[in-house]
């Protein structure tokens, strides 16, 4: 029996998620051919020596020809370039779908240039890690993650639930939403949370009454939850920030305001305050760890989520 759903995937960018996707597809038999493609010579031989591909060039033009499946990986700053280059050689009937962490500038980028005869359907696994690259991708990445769609309105259904069955197959859940609800959820479960442990790392770094020796030697106490976040790719989480800046913003503005509220409580010594909130936030990290999206284990289920974590 054939696992085939697709006779050829072009795969645009071959990173931290383009990997962990090639590496599933050909894990699984999910295509006849994959073909590769991404920017620099080097990332490309790279993707190459790791097998990740059947062909592999650097113009995504020409990965795209005839091409049944097209997923565009790249940052999601670069997204309207990649479209305007990829257009023009779409194959009739073609699904185009990209995995950008933020959808309605992934929208606005991407579908001006899409032709009438290809079905476009933005995506975003909810998956990852702080990694970049094609070292860093590993089979299984998105097993029992969510993958959001934000199709537009009137996208072919049929279009929908090819796409649909593919992330499926790669062991995720998807669930539908419209692009700006998208942006506002990620804003406050993924983009906020980035932001505060860039500028937690960044304080850290700039204090001078604390040595950065002593940030290291205690940094189990809290801060070295934080690093990992922080250690994230600075280019996508550049094009995040610029890409959803009405959502963050907003979500920012939310924040700061409930912080001078905490800022107030310990300022005043109201306890019953902060002991409010706290066993309220207790609470949410049980309700993540029963709705499977983590483990209780004491390293937060690192090592259980990512099996390339040493
Ligand atoms: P990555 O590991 O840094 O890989 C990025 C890929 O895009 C590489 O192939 C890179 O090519 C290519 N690229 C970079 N800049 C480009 C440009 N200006 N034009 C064309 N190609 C370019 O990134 P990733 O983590 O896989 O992220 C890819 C996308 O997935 C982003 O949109 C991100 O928002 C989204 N996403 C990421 C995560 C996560 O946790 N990392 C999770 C969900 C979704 P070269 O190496 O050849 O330069």
């Amino acid at each position: 029996m054939t696992n085939v759903q697709f006779e050829r995937i072009a795969l645009i960018g071959i990173g931290l998620i383009g990997s962990s996707i090639a590496r599933d597809i050909k894990e699984l038999g999910l295509a006849n051919e994959v073909v590769v493609s991404t920017r620099s010579p080097a990332t490309l031989k790279r993707a190459e020596e790791l097998g990740l591909g059947d062909r592999y060039t650097l113009s995504a033009a020409e990965a795209v020809e005839g091409a049944d499946l097209v997923v565009v990986s790249v940052p999601v700053g670069a997204s309207g370039e990649v479209a305007s280059e990829i257009a023009p050689h779409l194959k009739a009937g073609a699904i185009v779908t990209d995995v950008g962490s933020t959808k309605a500038s992934v929208i606005a980028q991407m579908q001006p240039h899409m032709p009438e005869h290809v079905h476009f359907i933005p995506g975003h696994p909810i998956a990852g890690t702080e990694k970049s690259g094609p070292d860093a991708g590993f089979p299984g990445l998105f097993r029992g993650r969510w993958c959001i769609f934000t199709p537009l309105p009137g996208a072919d259904k049929a279009a929908i639930a090819k796409l649909r069955h593919f992330w499926e197959t790669l062991g995720s859940n998807v669930d539908e939403m419209d692009a700006e609800h998208h942006d506002k959820v990620l804003a406050i479960v993924s983009h906020l949370p980035h932001i505060i442990a860039y500028n937690i790392v960044g304080t850290a770094d700039d204090l001078e009454t604390v040595t950065e020796s002593e940030v290291i030697k205690y940094s189990a106490s809290g801060f070295r939850d934080f690093t990992r976040l922080a250690a994230s790719d600075p280019t996508m989480w550049r094009d995040v920030c610029l890409h959803n800046k009405d959502a963050l913003l907003e979500m920012l503005a939310r924040f700061s305001e409930d912080l001078a509220y905490l800022q107030r409580a310990i300022r005043w010594g109201e306890g019953d305050k902060l002991f409010e909130l706290f066993t309220r936030t207790r609470a949410i990290r049980r309700s993540i760890v029963e709705a499977g999206q983590d483990v209780d284990a004491p390293d937060f289920g690192r090592h259980a989520l990512d099996p390339k974590r040493p």
